[in-house]
């Protein structure tokens, strides 16, 4: 067919220096074998999109578990391959990690169906993915790498930014793909195309929606609320009617938007200092989805979410450890810094930033994010090692007094090693005597 442009600048401009590297070697390795590689999916749209995205996706026309075998042997990486769908992960030593799939072969025996037969298995690939904006492919082989490949007008609907299945009985084979839809179509602006919209209504009319197993619903929301925009995902599917489709008792009302406002500004709050801290934000908005639930309301989400009654549990008690310190934290107008600590020291991050986005009073504000920015990563000027080293004896009284040494630390009474020595010394000879 007619040789895609090439977008070997984006690969190297848009890449950091060692995958644009990795992919060439890649593509070397592939033909070396016989086979045909591709970047595929999400890191393409991306790419194309000017947007960051390091997730490197490959298919190969060929046998993608003895490939990324290989691969994994010349870049010295862990492979964990699943020989039944034929697909395989390889993990680099930095952390990065590759997904290899197959494009199955067992078309290759039909090329009948498509003209092009060097292409047919990867274009079938392509087609059973869940939105044009997905189609696109990089090849990686020596002889023409770098080249886009695009047969279903990913371009044009990336220029258009509009969401578009592939064919008419898209959301039929697969209703979770509606979730996914107002994902994507809530970033960066996109829309729905109009048939993409009319087939989404035909869907959820139908009934559809009922026929996602509870834990891919799951899978489904969390990516969506693990989203930059989430507030405009939920308004989209409670106007698509999806929301009550999923659980009858979900509405996004005014209480509940108002509840994940103030999850979205303690986020920004938090992602602007941090980062590169993850944080698993979904669980957040998970909580204030819950919010104004009773117990049993709760589990009963759960069980369309396909969780186990423990996950359930787990944000039961998520949900109870948050009302206690906002309990504890109001019984206490003025806190010393180790009062915080001890109020907030148990829980998780995310618990103490739904906390954060739950409370109205500034000076508790200032608490939790002090807290978030300093005490939370507080380390006491001596640690038991170093009393032992400096000749106090192993004794029962040297747990409490370290942490005495953290509090008073914490306060600003102890503010160096010194003066922590010092009050060693005075609070294990006053014990003692
Ligand atoms: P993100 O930027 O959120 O990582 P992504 O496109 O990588 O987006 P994933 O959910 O990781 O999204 O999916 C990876 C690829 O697999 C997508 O590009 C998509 O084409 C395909 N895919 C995922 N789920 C489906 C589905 N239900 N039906 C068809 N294709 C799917």
């Amino acid at each position: 067919g007619m040789p895609g442009k090439s977008v070997r600048y984006l690969l190297r401009e848009r890449m950091p220096e060692e995958y644009f590297e990795l992919l060439k070697k890649a593509g070397e390795l592939a033909e070396g074998m016989g086979f045909n590689l591709f970047l595929v999916g999400g890191i393409v749209r991306d790419m194309v999109m000017r947007v960051e995205n390091l997730d490197i996706d490959l298919v190969v026309e060929g046998d993608g578990v003895v490939f990324a075998k290989a691969l994994a042997g010349v870049f010295g990486a862990k492979v964990s391959p699943h020989e039944k769908y034929k697909t395989a992960v390889v993990r680099l030593s930095g952390g990065h990690r590759m997904d290899v799939a197959t494009a199955r072969l067992e078309y290759y025996r039909m090329p009948g169906a498509f003209p092009e037969v060097e292409e047919s298995t990867l274009k079938l690939d392509l087609y059973r993915r869940d939105f044009t904006i997905n189609t696109m492919a990089v090849a990686l082989n020596p002889h023409r790498f770098g080249e886009l490949i695009d047969y279903f007008g990913a371009q044009r609907d990336i220029r258009e930014k509009k969401i578009r299945v592939l064919h008419s009985l898209s959301f039929v084979e697969d209703p979770s793909r509606i979730l996914r839809a107002v994902r994507f179509e809530k970033r960066r602006g996109f829309s729905l195309g109009k048939q993409t919209l009319s087939l989404i209504s035909s869907a959820v009319h139908a009934g559809f929606l009922r026929n996602i197993p509870g834990r891919r619903i799951f899978h489904e929301m969390r990516q969506i609320l693990q989203e930059e925009e989430p507030i405009r995902c939920m308004e989209r599917l409670q106007e698509l009617k999806v929301l009550e489709a999923i659980y009858p008792d979900l509405v996004f009302d005014e209480q509940m938007r108002e509840a994940f406002r103030a999850v979205r500004e303690t986020l920004l709050w938090f992602r602007l200092l941090y980062t590169h801290e993850k944080i698993r934000a979904w669980f957040l908005y998970f909580l204030a989805m819950t919010e104004s639930m009773d117990p049993q309301a709760v589990m009963a989400l759960g069980d369309a979410f396909g969780l186990r009654r423990e996950d359930s549990e787990i944000l039961l008690d998520s949900r109870e450890k948050v009302r206690e310190i906002m309990r504890k934290m109001a019984s206490r107008p003025e806190m010393l810094p180790s009062q915080a600590v001890e109020v907030l020291g148990k829980a998780s991050l995310e618990e103490i930033l739904y906390a954060m986005s739950r409370c109205r009073s500034a000076n508790f504000k200032k608490i939790f994010s002090t807290y978030v920015t300093t005490w939370r990563n507080y380390r006491p000027p001596v640690s038991g090692r170093d009393l032992l080293a400096i000749g106090f004896s192993r004794n029962p009284d040297l747990g409490a007094c370290l942490k005495e040494i953290r509090n008073r630390g914490l306060n600003g009474e102890i503010r160096d090693f010194a003066g922590a020595i010092a009050f060693a010394q005075a609070y294990l000879t006053g014990i003692r005597g």
